[in-house]
């Protein structure tokens, strides 16, 4: 499994390339904006998007994504619960975050337990309502990609519309840290941690 991360957007989103280096299927998650070092290392792969993938519909996430549905003609995959954010450039903040309106509707949706084949990889998705109601994680093997549910010692914020820090509270509780310790979690910002470190020192949980 290649995974990639790139900072997009002015608020230094963590987009991800993943890909199966054997059958060449990637996937993208959360493409904050255009991002050309991303461009060029697909292309010099020879990767072959299959998803482009949501972890919520907030602006900082989002932007890329005509570029890269453009590009790759990839389905846009995401939750209906967060349909009010992707579908209204006022509740996801586009234009203040990218300088553009965004607004869209996913082509494929995804609820708690789905399951998605991208090569020889199984994305689990696991609905996190909290930071918006929509969110999701997105399991693939012992990688986490955990959108901004859960953040190194730290969460996402629950005082946008649609967010509430009980429910983040109680999906995290109930639905990350039931995964091995050993799990790595790559967020939607900031580095990577464990399951078993935030389960231990995580100061909001
Ligand atoms: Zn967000
Ligand atoms: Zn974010």
């Amino acid at each position: 499994m290649d995974i990639k991360q790139y900072y997009t957007g002015p608020i230094q989103v963590n987009t991800y390339l993943c890909a199966d280096e054997n059958s060449k299927e990637a996937f993208i998650i959360d493409p904050g904006m255009a991002c050309k070092p991303l461009d060029n290392y697909i292309e010099s792969n020879d990767y072959h998007i299959k998803y482009i993938i949501l972890t919520h519909g907030h602006g900082d996430h989002i932007c890329g994504v005509p570029h890269y549905k453009q590009m790759f003609g990839a389905p846009v995959v995401g939750h209906k619960d967060d349909n009010f954010l992707f579908n209204d450039a006022k509740e996801n903040l586009s234009v203040g975050m990218c300088g553009q309106k965004v607004e869209f509707l996913p082509d494929l949706y995804v609820e708690d337990g789905d399951e998605l084949q991208v090569g020889n990889m199984t994305l689990k998705i696991i609905h996190t309502p909290g930071h918006s109601p929509g969110g999701i994680g997105i399991l693939v093997g012992n990688v986490l990609f955990s959108g901004d549910t859960l953040f190194a010692n730290s969460i996402g914020r629950t005082d946008f519309r649609g967010g509430s820090f009980r429910t983040l509270y109680t999906s995290v509780h109930q639905k990350f840290f039931i995964l091995p310790d050993e799990t790595y979690v790559l967020p939607g910002h900031m580095g990577v941690t464990t399951i078993g470190h935030e389960k231990q020192y995580n100061p909001f949980l």
